[in-house]
């Protein structure tokens, strides 16, 4: 099967070939035009992807290599996301599937992420899947391939989110997952004692929205400097790894049991990236018996080819629907038919 899909549902442009599991072809274009805002601006975002689609898609449709005569799907992100994002991109491919007279797939994003590390790993199952993103905090339970269950979630702000606000009160620039990881390296993560809200609840779901008008006050009452922000990033890097070790704990506490022990964990997501925390949860999860996955790097932020695998995963011949709606808020098994 050869699948092309397109993945517009933030600020990242995507496009993919993928046969079988090989990657035949992936652009992912990181637009640049929301750093001078410090956030994504979803009108400039949709027309954004609107020129770089076409010119991507153009240009290895002129190369003809493979001959795009052979493609048999054609699949897209049709939500969460940005709804005028989303529309521009699925009804691209859409018209794609049309002209070609080939089956147009609708895809979740968050099944794209969930599903990314099924491609590099054979997954042991029962599975836990810690999404964590710039739109997302999350947990899935997994008790077979099929089966994708929402565990635990943020009740305000995505980790992703959190990463981006608190660089912005630090006068970093966006995205700020990477200059946070960069300044904590020099930074004393003891400096700080951030608030980790709903952790010591009996309660698996996350809130982050208390960190960041902690440290909101905290920029209010101190001098702005290079120490201060390093410290900062150091300690607010320490305090979401506890977090998130907090829940995993607890969500293995809850989803095992004698016959019916976690047997992996998979990190997906762009925070997925943060070299800190991987260490925090390897560390977590050593001699435990739990096996740890993350995404090859293509498929770790938001991108084509982990939709293409999703579609290769789950294609039958109930998911092709060229009269699908891109839905801002989709959930993740509405699309799901096995
Ligand atoms: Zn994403």
């Amino acid at each position: 099967m050869l699948v092309f899909a397109t993945e517009t549902s933030c600020d990242e442009t995507s496009i993919c070939l993928m046969k079988d599991k090989e990657i035949l072809l992936h652009k992912v274009y990181s637009q640049e035009i929301h750093k001078k805002f410090g956030g994504v601006v979803p009108e400039l975002a949709s027309r954004a992807h609107l020129e770089i689609l076409q010119n991507m898609t153009s240009e290895i449709f002129k190369k003809n290599e493979p001959n795009y005569k052979n493609i048999d799907l054609f699949a897209a992100t049709c939500g969460p996301g940005l709804i005028g994002s989303l529309l521009v991109g699925a009804t691209f491919t859409k018209a794609l599937a049309l002209g070609f007279n080939r089956p147009f797939v609708p895809i979740n994003h968050l099944e794209g992420h969930v599903l990314s590390t099924s491609f590099n790993n054979s997954i042991k199952y029962p599975h836990l899947v810690l999404l964590l993103t710039g739109g997302h905090t999350q947990i899935y339970f997994m008790d077979n391939s099929n089966k994708i269950k929402l565990i635990a979630e943020s009740v305000d702000d995505a980790l992703g989110e959190v990463f981006d606000k608190t660089a912005k009160l630090l006068g970093l620039e966006y995205p700020g997952g990477i200059e946070i990881e960069n300044r904590a390296k020099n930074g004393n993560e003891n400096a700080f004692n951030l608030p980790k809200p709903l952790v010591k609840k009996d309660n698996l779901n996350f809130s982050f929205s208390g960190i960041k008008t902690h440290i909101n006050l905290l920029t209010k009452n101190n001098d702005i400097n290079d120490n201060f922000i390093n410290d900062i990033a150091a300690s607010f890097q320490k305090c979401v790894s506890e977090i998130l070790i907090s829940k995993i704990e607890s969500c293995l506490k809850t989803y095992s049991n004698k016959n019916n022990k976690i047997k992996s964990i998979s990190v997906v997501g762009g925070v997925a990236n943060n070299k800190y925390i991987k260490k925090k949860l390897e560390d977590f999860l050593y001699n435990k018996e739990i096996e740890i996955y993350y995404p090859i790097k293509e498929m770790m932020s938001d991108n084509a080819a982990m939709i293409a695998w999703a579609c290769l995963n789950n294609y039958n011949s109930k998911r092709n629907n060229l009269f699908f709606k891109p839905e801002p808020r989709l959930k993740i098994n509405e699309l799901l038919v096995n």
